[in-house]
């Protein structure tokens, strides 16, 4: 496996947390701001942390992609932004061309803020959007409105026609309790009225320990059901690719020249390097999850410095595992070529030969009902059919896994 030229890096902090949120944040209050104020101090102290966690990563190759996510990165300053990607340069520099991600939240950033970014190097921004509506934002407890995101649409829009960006997406969550279809092409017509040139749209997922879980166990949260949330993918697909989308992943549309390179990385199954608090870091194909807490991930930290983390070197990681490959692969637009994967995660070509028709068997049935295709040597999921039933086609992967020798699903082969 070649060494890792992407750098996901995490700003676990955010105002607050939203009520559908399992992530590592640490929400520091609606007022919190990186330079001064309520939080700054916490932010300080992280960053010196991450900066260091930076410079003890083995040396690699120069970044071709680089993604600052959170949490609500937006809440440091263009400086702090900066510091972060100056390491990132010292240690492993960015190649010329590279793209640079920063996720923004609207509401905590101004117009000369944008800027200020861009010019430190920012040239791609994730906007969490999540709904244009106010009632919508307010029980999902957002802080932001949607007058905040139309304004923040429009600055980045003119800083992509000015060339300050080379392109941005908005996050919408789909699947909202009691959501309507007319309801949801609603927030789809004003998110192409914005004007983003990709979006990323996600299904609500109720996760555990959230204010979600907890009205859901009292019956106050009406989800649409299976069909009709597929009813809502479909028309999602069908909206957005007479509009001059591409559905280049499930839950990723993108207009010619707007597919993050980034996010290609992780349903490559090629590495990337992860710095900070809860990041997930896969340099050689194992993942490899940071603490989540901010004093666990503390003293992880000073055990990086008595001995750098196994996962990061080269000599002790082992390649992604064949059905990680498989379940990440198969959300792209191309799917998978099964044989190419299976090698490449260490499988012997013998054990292609034994074990791969029992998988392919396994995937007639969705073959049959139009969820699958098979293309020369690649399989790929049928857009939407496929992509809005997709669990039962890696329900049909996961169990072909189990039924696989220990020796072969467990290691490469020798
Ligand atoms: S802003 Fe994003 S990361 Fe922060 S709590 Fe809300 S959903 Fe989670």
């Amino acid at each position: 496996m070649s060494a890792p030229r992407s750098a996901y890096v995490h700003i676990p902090f955010c105002h607050r947390r939203c009520f559908y949120c399992d992530f590592a944040v640490v929400p520091l209050g609606d007022r919190a701001g990186g330079e001064s104020g309520p939080g700054s101090t916490s932010i300080a102290t992280y960053l010196d942390q991450l900066l260091a966690e930076i410079a003890l990563s083995p040396p690699g190759p120069p970044l071709a992609t680089v993604y600052i996510g959170g949490g609500t990165p937006s809440l440091l300053t263009p400086a702090q932004i900066s510091a972060v990607l100056q390491s990132l340069r010292r240690q492993f520099g960015v190649q010329q061309g590279a793209e640079i991600t920063l996720e923004m939240d609207p509401a905590s950033f101004d117009r000369s803020t944008l800027q200020a970014l861009c010019r430190a190097g920012i040239n791609r921004v994730s906007l969490g959007g999540q709904s244009f509506d106010d009632t919508v934002l307010e029980s999902l407890g957002r802080r932001h409105r949607r007058h905040d995101l139309q304004q923040c649409a429009l600055w980045l829009d003119q800083a992509l026609f000015d060339g300050a960006l080379r392109s941005w997406s908005l996050d919408l969550i789909r699947n909202l309790p009691a959501q309507t279809q007319s309801h949801w092409m609603a927030q789809l017509e004003q998110a192409l009225a914005a004007k983003a040139p990709h979006l990323s749209i996600y299904d609500l997922a109720v996760e555990p320990g959230t204010v979600f879980a907890w009205r859901q166990r009292r019956g106050e949260l009406p989800l649409p059901d299976d069909d009709q949330a597929a009813a809502l993918m479909a028309c999602t697909s069908e909206r957005l690719e007479r509009a001059g989308f591409c559905r280049y992943e499930i839950s990723n549309y993108a207009r010619p020249g707007h597919a993050s390179r980034h996010n290609r990385v992780y349903w490559s199954g090629a590495g990337w390097w992860g710095f900070g608090l809860g990041a997930t870091s896969a340099p050689w194909g194992e993942r490899h999850a940071r603490p989540r807490t901010r004093e666990a991930y503390g003293e992880w930290l000073c055990q990086q410095h008595r001995q750098v983390d196994a996962s990061l070197e080269r000599t002790t990681a082992q390649a992604l595992p064949l059905d990680d490959r498989l379940l990440v692969g198969l959300r792209r637009h191309e799917g998978v070529n099964l044989q190419d994967q299976a090698l490449a995660s260490g499988w012997s070509q013998s054990w292609c030969d034994r074990f791969l028709p029992g998988l392919e068997q396994r995937w007639e049935a969705a073959l049959e009902q139009g969820l699958l295709l098979h293309e020369g040597a690649r399989w790929r999921l049928t857009d939407p059919e496929g992509m809005a039933l997709s669990n039962q086609v890696l329900v049909e992967l996961v169990c072909w896994w189990e039924t696989l020798p220990a020796d072969v699903a467990g290691s490469p082969s020798p």
